[in-house]
């Protein structure tokens, strides 16, 4: 099915852009106008057909969406974490498929190579991702351990000169096409390590996931390890502990909190404008009291979010963010753009639930955002738990 064009306009209603750098709005206009020319004509057709578009890995990686904040001797962009945010609204713009497949690579694999890795690993491995030669993946979750990581299972066994791999791990985006995956085991002493593993090792496959409502323009799959062997050089030396993944989590999530609210500036753009062409009882529905106030709270926590976000991106290029604030943003760009979808969507009519409009696979797509990295109700936790002092997570 066909995607009208895209006639994305930005909302800004505090004047934010004000507080943006010339270089900030430059690199925001070419990831927007790349979303415009690259993504959205295709798009919904990918999503319908349940098939990633193959071809963004290249092109995210030419346009240097992957990790932007890394330094540039690595292939990374150098960038400020304001321009990273921007980076992951306008992908997310476009749709959460995408902006996952760029945070992966950038927040959750080239980001612990590059924190936690040696010097051969950083150099063998962050310049490829960066140009998107290849595809990587990050192995946390496991069947029966999502919002509780620490009870992993799979275990990484010393065997002399290399280790041995089992388990396996569940839900992971782009495993089915990846080149390399950061993968989270338990040694034999039972702490958290981070282990380089790459496609073609005897043992490891990437079963594809399929039947998925939500995220369809992203491959997700498992990742099965029976007896693979790992050289000892492909464990990431310099982390032990979930603190490991927890660090690149930080960065992912930081990601999606703006990333979400470019999902959810679409819906409200996509819903303003249909609110002022459709007419009803002789006059266009965005006339009606009941779709003005549904538009105005959208506005409203759009722009509470972006203040949010932006103040995060400050305080994260000031190396003073703490993961709890970086929790709070996640969800709140999470909750308030699913809302904002849904009502985009019923904004819409009958036509809201149809391709033709980009909200309600914006609407679908949100339902994986607001869990992974972290489910609503986590996050909800980890502030309570700041604020209060009690751990009420068991
Ligand atoms: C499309 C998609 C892509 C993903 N990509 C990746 C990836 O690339 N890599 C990766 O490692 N993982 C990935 N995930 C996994 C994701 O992070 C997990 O799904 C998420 O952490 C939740 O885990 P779970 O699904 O096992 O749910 P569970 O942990 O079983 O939670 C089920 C429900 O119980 C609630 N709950 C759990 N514990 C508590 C508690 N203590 N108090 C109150 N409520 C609680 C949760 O909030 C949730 O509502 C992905 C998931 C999806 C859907």
């Amino acid at each position: 099915m066909a995607a009208k064009t895209d006639q994305f306009q930005s909302p800004d209603y505090y004047l934010l852009d004000e507080l943006l750098t010339e270089e900030q709005k430059l690199i925001r206009h070419s990831v927007r106008s790349y979303v415009k020319k690259e993504i959205s004509p295709i798009i919904e057709d990918y999503a319908q057909r349940a098939e990633f578009p193959i071809q963004i890995v290249k092109q995210l990686g030419d346009l240097g969406c992957y990790g932007p904040t890394i330094p540039v001797q690595y292939g990374g962009g150098g960038l400020d974490y304001i321009s990273y945010g921007l980076m992951m609204q306008e992908l997310e713009r476009g749709d959460s498929g995408i902006r996952s497949a760029a945070s992966v690579q950038g927040s959750l694999v080239m980001y612990p190579i590059y924190a936690y890795g040696s010097e051969e690993q950083k150099n063998k491995y962050l310049p490829k991702l960066a140009s998107g030669e290849w595809l990587g993946c990050f192995g946390l979750t496991e069947p029966d351990h999502g919002s509780n990581p620490s009870g992993m299972l799979t275990k990484l066994t010393d065997a002399g000169d290399h280790y041995i791999l089992n388990g396996a791990k569940m839900w992971i985006s782009n495993a089915p096409f990846a080149h390399v995956a950061i993968v989270w085991a338990k040694n034999d002493s039972g702490e958290i390590v981070g282990v380089i593993v790459e496609r073609g090792m005897k043992g490891f496959s990437t079963p594809t996931i399929h039947g998925k409502w939500s995220l369809r323009a992203s491959a997700t799959g498992e990742l099965v390890f029976d007896n693979v062997v790992i050289p000892k050089e492909n464990v990431l030396p310099n982390i032990k502990g979930l603190k490991g993944p927890l660090g690149c989590l930080s960065k992912a999530r930081y990601g999606i909190a703006w990333g979400a609210l470019g999902a959810a500036m679409d819906c409200y753009d996509t819903a303003l404008r249909y609110s002022q062409e459709r007419m009803q009882f002789d006059r266009p529905i965005g006339g009606f009291q009941l779709q003005q106030k549904k538009l105005a709270e959208m506005i409203t926590e759009i722009t509470k979010a972006q203040l949010l976000v932006w103040r995060l991106g400050v305080l994260m290029n000031e190396g003073k963010a703490t993961a709890q604030q970086i929790s709070m943003a996640k969800r709140n760009s999470c909750e308030i753009a699913t809302n904002i979808a849904r009502d985009a969507r019923q904004i819409l009519g009958g036509m809201g639930i149809t391709g033709e409009y980009s909200v309600m696979r914006h609407m679908m797509n949100l339902e994986s955002v607001i869990t992974y990295e972290g489910t609503h109700d986590i996050h909800l936790l980890i502030t309570g738990m700041d604020i209060t002092g009690f751990n009420a997570f068991k």
